[in-house]
């Protein structure tokens, strides 16, 4: 079954071709300009193209780099060399052998990467007027989140060898549990493990903004225990608000940057919008899916190379460059499944932010404000929005909302 491997592989690379090119080209249409240039100067339109095509030459030389890099630290030789170093620091056991062996992928990676990071986070952000950071706090930034992600990886990349060792052809299923596992605890922990680390966090005191939350909250039978504001002025323009905890009874916290941008009945509909996340179980179901798609790549894997099958062959550290790549081919293609279910689940989620509120003119002002405030673009291919978009395109969510209210007036 190599030759699917071959062929996906070959389609992966085309593909991504594909898309570089329909991504420079855009998606506009008649009838999307129409609906754009109701809410949106042609200068914002302009805008949002700049922004979006900041950088082209250098992103397609990081994809070509992204590429490569496994495939020629695998094949060169230069990951056996690297194992056979690392194994007298081991002290035998394997399990550190491919902990540091990861660090090791993970680092080097990294460093080459940096150049493309401080080119598009720093230079290009602050071109755009996005970032707020100095040089030396975007490195702090940038080290810190390195060192977080490096942890995490190096764990589950270490917990998914020792389930090939100890679990040999059980480890179709081990592996995804495993996963799974990873993803609950990390998901749960996250706001008191890892926020602290980048975010200064306070009681949220803006006194005109707080009766519409609870408002909201209320309608939508969320217990608010605790408001938080996290600053993330510090970093940049982006906004956002999440709710946190157990059961009915929530914290919510609300970026600095939401508050500072939009009026109260503007954040009050955002936190609605994430209050419909909460409602539908949106954090579960996405957990959920995620060990169904690990599920589906490791039988793919199994499949592909049968000589991993019993678990010993792939548990060996200098092969994780090549199961890396083969990774990043498999689950490309399992993204448009993914992308599709996240779209539905921010479409739920809008539904449920216009019901709640029943405003539908203040959904469109925060959309429009979004889009101004983000430079997006507003043009995206439909075949990239296809594969990748995680949310419907801003146009989508306008006319949606447009629509909802025509609906509302029907069947009243
Ligand atoms: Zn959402």
């Amino acid at each position: 079954m190599k030759i699917l491997f071959i062929i996906l592989t070959v389609s992966y690379i085309l593909l991504r071709i594909l898309f570089t090119y329909l991504d420079k080209k855009g998606g506009k249409t008649e009838a999307k300009e129409k609906l754009a240039l109701k809410y949106f100067t042609e200068d914002d339109i302009k805008k949002g193209k700049e922004y979006h095509d900041r950088g082209f030459g250098a992103g397609v030389v990081k994809k070509i780099i992204d590429l490569l890099f496994p495939l020629v630290f695998f094949f060169s030789g230069f990951s056996v060399c690297l194992s056979d170093i690392l194994t007298p620091l081991s002290f035998g056991y394997l399990t550190a052998q491919t902990a540091l062996f990861a660090l090791c992928y993970i680092l080097i990676q990294f460093l080459l990467n940096l150049p493309f990071m401080y080119y598009f986070s720093y230079v290009l952000e602050h071109k755009f007027g996005f970032s707020n950071l100095t040089l030396k706090d975007w490195l702090i930034y940038n080290i810190k989140q390195f060192s977080v992600s490096a942890v995490i990886n190096i764990l589950i990349i270490s917990a998914a060898y020792m389930t090939f060792r100890k679990a040999e052809t059980n480890w179709v299923w081990f592996i995804p549990a495993v996963l799974l596992v990873f993803d609950l605890i990390l998901t749960f922990l996250y706001p008191y493990l890892v926020l602290p680390l980048f975010y200064k966090k306070s009681n949220f005191e803006q006194g005109e903004y707080t009766k519409p939350i609870f408002e909201v909250a209320n309608k939508a039978g969320i217990k608010l225990k605790k408001l938080f504001q996290i600053n993330e002025s510090k970093y940049s323009k982006h906004t956002n608000a999440f709710f946190t905890g157990f059961g009915p009874e929530k914290s919510i916290y609300i970026f600095d940057t939401l508050v500072k941008n939009n009026t109260p009945e503007e954040v009050a509909s955002v936190v609605a919008h994430e209050a419909g996340h909460w409602k539908h179980h949106h954090v579960l179901k996405g957990i959920a899916l995620g060990f169904f798609g690990s599920f589906v790549i490791a039988w793919l894997i199994a499949l592909t190379f049968p000589e991993f099958s019993n678990g010993l062959e792939i548990s060996k550290a200098a092969g994780l460059p090549l199961l890396l790549f083969i990774l990043t081919v498999y689950t490309y293609f399992t993204t448009p499944l993914d992308s599709f279910i996240s779209r539905k689940m921010e479409v739920t989620a809008d539904t449920f932010e216009l019901k709640t509120t029943q405003k539908k003119e203040v959904f469109i002002s925060s959309m429009v404000r979004l889009a101004k405030d983000n430079k997006s673009y507003l043009y995206t291919d439909d075949f990239l929005t296809f594969w990748f978009a995680s949310h419907p395109p801003m146009l989508a969510r306008i006319k949606m909302a447009e629509e909802f209210q025509a609906d509302e007036v029907k069947n009243a």
